[in-house]
């Protein structure tokens, strides 16, 4: 009860838009909580909000407003950074015609750096710096997506991470639900204010910023695109071939730190050494295994399903870079990697800024019908490619004599199997449209929340295909922060011509709309990340039932 007074108190006495009336202090003066504790501690949500008025009062670039609210009532605050802006609305955004990029911080509260390398951009942005982006971008910051989890304070949130020493947040929101997995099934306030507001700005990129704590490499941060194999060519092709690579280089050639794509160092064999997956929570690092005759290491990335971030982004046809702060590396240095990787990734997009919208325009116009597309993937074994390990030492967090991991200057490179991309081990023929039945109503439900367009079905429509069901399996239900007690739902089977017409009342989604890619994944009965597994479709996929309720016209 206490904690929800005090969010509510939160709540009421922040302004969600400041005045400008207000004594904007010297920005110069204007520090962020890690930069005034000496890098001892990340800000609370509380000072997020501040220094956001701030910014605010003191740049006419800069307007504050909000995009939701959190589970506990917290205002979820944006803020929107371009020349000439009447406000911070959609419309005043969209008016402007120019690249429109969302840089996100804090969606797992423990990973604090983009949360603050979020608010020195916005400084710098109210300093009068980088004004050429603002030539052809405007911005939509959220330093503290997951507000919540930010204000749950632990000093040991975050396994051996190297600090900040006074703690951090959580990896989960106050739903105890991991973020980061709910693109898809938007249980999370916060999964549902991120897709409003990207149907309603409609971001051409999008940033999340991460902290790892897998394997010990030497990169400062690595990164990643969006991994599933649906996402259009033409913007898997400018992110690997061109984007990716101008970052890595001006890194390396303006501060000399190592990046590259995300990954963790598997043993041969298959097992994991030293490294997990970016979705497991933090545990202490095992030492780098050296190769054994076995057989050379695989660098094998995370995964592909949309309920991740990147892969979300860049199932709706956008550009999704997730960054990952290297989380030995010390507080500071993991800020300033953060702001390298923006720098530099905003760099590219300014220089590109045509070429990024027409990519986007062209996946939102590409035609999915009768294409091969993956329901279901796994990772693909590559050739090899040279991976640069690290070391780390032990150190002590003088707060509670926690040990530590601290970063070595120390490179190993090491040839290891590419394992980054992923390839389908399902896939179905894109029809032109579905049919979803009225009755279907969580299913449909959740397509309107993420901006699938739908239309109502005024006369029966025949000429159609069905599911035939072949196996409707449902795993033991899981806990944890990622599934959050669902038994994922399986279906197997095989579309054929029927006579069943889909009855006036139900819903057409075509085929022919941005959202195609998207569409597809949420309602092919086989998707490994649709209504299926999340089982908003129980109640008609129950015992005994042998088609699928959604019908397809081909
Ligand atoms: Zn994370």
């Amino acid at each position: 009860m206490r904690r929800i007074l005090s969010a509510l108190l939160i709540v009421l006495t922040i302004p969600v838009i400041s005045g400008r009336a207000q004594q904007a202090p010297a920005l110069d003066k204007l520090l962020t909580t890690a930069e005034a504790s000496r890098f001892a501690s990340t800000s609370t949500y509380d000072e997020v909000v501040k220094f956001m008025q701030a910014v605010d009062a003191a740049s006419p670039l800069i307007h504050m407003t909000s995009y939701g609210t959190t589970s506990e009532g917290r205002m979820m605050p944006l803020a929107v950074v371009g020349k000439g802006l009447k406000d911070g609305s959609a419309a005043s955004v969209l008016a402007t015609g120019r690249l429109r990029v969302h840089i996100q911080g804090n969606i797992h509260a423990g990973e604090v750096e983009g949360k603050e390398s979020a608010q020195i951009l916005l400084r710098e942005f109210a300093q009068g710096r980088h004004a050429e982006w603002l030539d052809t971008m405007v911005f939509l910051i959220t330093p503290i997506f997951n507000a919540d989890g930010n204000e749950r304070f632990g000093l040991r949130n975050r396994g051996r991470q190297h600090g900040p020493i006074n703690g951090m947040g959580t990896r989960a929101n106050a739903q105890n639900i991991n973020i980061n997995r709910d693109f898809m099934k938007l249980e999370t306030p916060e999964g549902r204010a991120f897709v409003k507001l990207w149907n309603d700005y409609n971001p051409h990129v999008g940033m999340d910023l991460h902290t790892s704590d897998g394997s010990t490499h030497a990169y400062h941060l690595t990164y990643s695109p969006p991994l599933n194999p649906n996402t259009s060519d033409a913007i898997m092709t400018m992110m690997k071939n061109e984007w990716f690579p101008f970052v890595t280089e001006q890194i390396r050639k303006k501060h000399g730190w190592e990046t590259f794509y995300y990954g963790n160092a598997s043993n041969p064999g298959g097992g994991r050494g030293g490294g997990r997956g970016a979705g497991a929570p933090p545990t202490p690092p095992t030492p780098p295994t050296p190769p054994t005759p076995a057989g050379p290491r695989a660098w094998g990335t995370f995964e592909h399903v949309p309920r991740f971030h990147n892969n979300y982004v860049g199932m709706r046809n956008r550009f999704a870079l997730l960054s990952e702060a290297y989380a030995y590396a010390t507080f500071e240095d993991r800020i300033k990697a953060t702001n390298y990787f923006i720098e530099e990734a905003m760099n590219f997009a300014h220089r590109n800024a045509d070429r990024i919208k027409k990519a986007v325009d062209a996946a939102d116009r590409e035609a999915l019908a009768g294409k091969t597309l993956a329901t279901r993937a796994r990772l693909a074994t590559g050739g090899m490619i040279e991976i640069l390990m690290g070391e780390v030492e032990d150190d002590k967090n003088p707060v509670d004599g926690a040990v530590m991991s601290k970063r070595k200057d120390v490179i190993i490179k090491e040839q290891m199997i590419d394992r980054l991309w992923f390839e389908p081990t399902a896939t179905e023929t894109a029809p032109t449209a579905y049919y979803i039945p009225a009755n279907a109503t969580k299913a449909l439900e959740l397509l309107r929340q993420h901006g699938v367009t739908m239309e109502e079905v005024k006369a029966p429509v025949t000429g159609l295909h069905a599911y035939a069901i072949k196996e409707n399996t449902q795993a033991a239900p899981r806990a944890g922060i990622d599934i959050n007690g669902h038994a994922l739902r399986t279906v197997t089977g095989t579309w054929t011509a029927t006579q069943t017409a889909a009855p006036a009342g139900s819903w057409m989604v075509p085929m022919n709309q941005p959202l195609a890619r998207l569409a597809f994944y949420l309602l092919e009965p086989n998707s490994d990340d649709g209504v299926t597994t999340w089982n908003f479709l129980d109640d008609l996929l129950g015992e005994g039932v042998t088609t699928y309720p959604i019908l397809r016209k081909q």
